[in-house]
């Protein structure tokens, strides 16, 4: 059964319990009953230690490797994160024109190491990420790579690409969250891919420089991404033979997190499975593999932290309404999925009870856990949701007009607000009332 009490140290993630009786829950050196005093909540909360080490952990595992980090902004899109990664030599992956503008407003330098995914890039977002001296465009179609030379031909440029390649493999993880199936949206199948990269060989504007694959998020098994890098290579090999040599394998992110206490992993042991079978795949490529990781370098690092509101019961269930709701953090919604929550104050002498606990937006679906076992919580306490650094912010919304959560970054014993709480007057500054 899971202890119903959180142990003082949450593993892999630097959230523990600290102060004399190690009851008041800190992130890295900072409380965060601290943090949502002089911030107030629902407050996103990130430690910057745990991005770097993850970053690092990355790195020694490729270390021998030709590679490059190319962080998915689309995970966690604040604009000092970027920069704090970019500090770290890390480049970006992005899928929009708003993300490419973050990119350059967090470091201009890292503009160079962008690359550009997606399936429905527009014309205005290929001529500015051309203007931006991108790494390279990576192609989802035909009609994609026509589009990107003609863009490229009215700039007089020629346009570094790869092409997505959907390898039609399985990986098992949310099907919302799954992409390497022929089912899905994205990429170009492999036998198509071939006729495309000969197209891109002859044309005066294009550049073909690489190739990619991303076959999905939170796979938390290492084989897949094995056996996609390897079709991946023939191909390279194939075209290598037909004198198309491409510099940049890009493997894609994926890499997923435990997210459940009760069941741990240890990140490193994962990320060392995942390096392993990308190695082998990779066999003798003389190129620079590219990485780009989203929930694995930012997910743990980050929790949102919510006030608990009421208590409420309804026959023979206990709700606790806290005042973060879905429009916060959609994951559970989303994706059915699992976020530990933890009291910001632990007592060992607090009672088991069977929750939901819920948010006060004015849906069914608006829940962060359904009969958890939690330790006694009542009005007034506070809340820590673990694992919220990716996908949390980034898909957070205004519904129910609700002004969007406020974001802090924790380095050693330092808080930064790194993202306002939202005002009314942000809320409405869009909109134009009707004369
Ligand atoms: C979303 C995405 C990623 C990052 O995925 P994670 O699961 O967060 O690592 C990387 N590459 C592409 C193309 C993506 O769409």
């Amino acid at each position: 059964m899971n202890p119903v009490i959180p142990a003082r140290k949450i593993p892999a993630r630097n959230f523990q319990y600290r102060g004399k009786q190690e009851t008041d829950l800190a992130c890295e050196g900072v409380s965060l009953a601290r943090l949502a005093r002089v911030y107030g909540t629902p407050l996103y909360v990130y430690s910057a230690t745990a991005i770097r080490e993850r970053v690092q952990m990355f790195n020694e595992a490729f270390a021998g490797v030709r590679h490059a980090l190319c962080y998915s902004i689309k995970a966690n899109s604040n604009l000092s994160i970027l920069r704090l990664l970019a500090g770290m030599g890390v480049g970006f992956d992005i899928v929009s024109g708003g993300e490419l503008e973050r990119a350059r407003r967090a470091a201009k330098k890292s503009l160079r190491r962008i690359v550009f995914s997606g399936v429905g890039k527009t014309a205005a977002e290929m001529d500015a990420a051309l203007a931006a001296d991108i790494l390279m465009f990576n192609v989802e179609s035909a009609a994609e790579m026509e589009l990107l030379e003609a863009r490229a031909r009215h700039l007089r440029q020629r346009a570094p690409m790869a092409l997505r390649v959907n390898p039609d493999v399985f990986a098992e993880t949310h099907p919302y969250i799954s992409t390497g199936l022929h089912e899905h949206k994205f990429g170009v199948a492999m036998a198509e891919a071939r006729a495309l990269y000969r197209r891109a060989a002859r044309s005066k504007h294009l550049l073909p420089v690489g190739i990619s694959v991303h076959i999905g998020s939170q796979i938390q098994n290492a084989a897949p991404f094995g056996q996609a890098l390897q079709r991946v290579r023939e191909l390279v090999a194939d075209l290598a033979a037909e004198g198309i040599r491409l510099q940049y394998i890009d493997a894609g992110g994926g890499l997923g997190i435990s997210y459940k206490l009760e069941e741990p992993f240890d990140p490193s042991t994962l990320l060392e499975r995942y390096a392993h079978a990308m190695r082998s795949a990779l066999g003798d490529f003389d190129g620079e593999l590219l990485l780009e990781p989203g929930r694995f370098l930012i997910a743990q690092a980050g929790a949102l932290v919510a006030q608990v509101l009421y208590v409420k019961k309804n026959g023979s269930k206990t709700f606790v309404v806290t005042d973060a709701g879905m429009n916060d953090l959609i994951r559970p919604a989303l994706y059915q999925a699992h976020h530990a929550i933890v009291p910001l104050r632990r007592n060992p002498k607090n009672q088991a009870t069977v929750v939901d606990v819920v948010g006060p937006v004015c849906e069914s679906g608006d829940f962060f856990a359904r009969d958890r076992a939690m330790p006694e919580l009542v009005a007034g306490d506070g809340v820590a949701i673990l694992d919220a650094g990716a996908y949390g912010m980034s898909l957070s919304s205004n519904y129910n007009s609700r002004p969007r959560a406020a974001e802090v970054l924790v380095d050693g014993s330092r808080h930064t607000l790194i993202r306002r709480r939202e005002t009314m007057r942000d809320l409405l500054a869009a909109e134009m009332l009707l004369r």
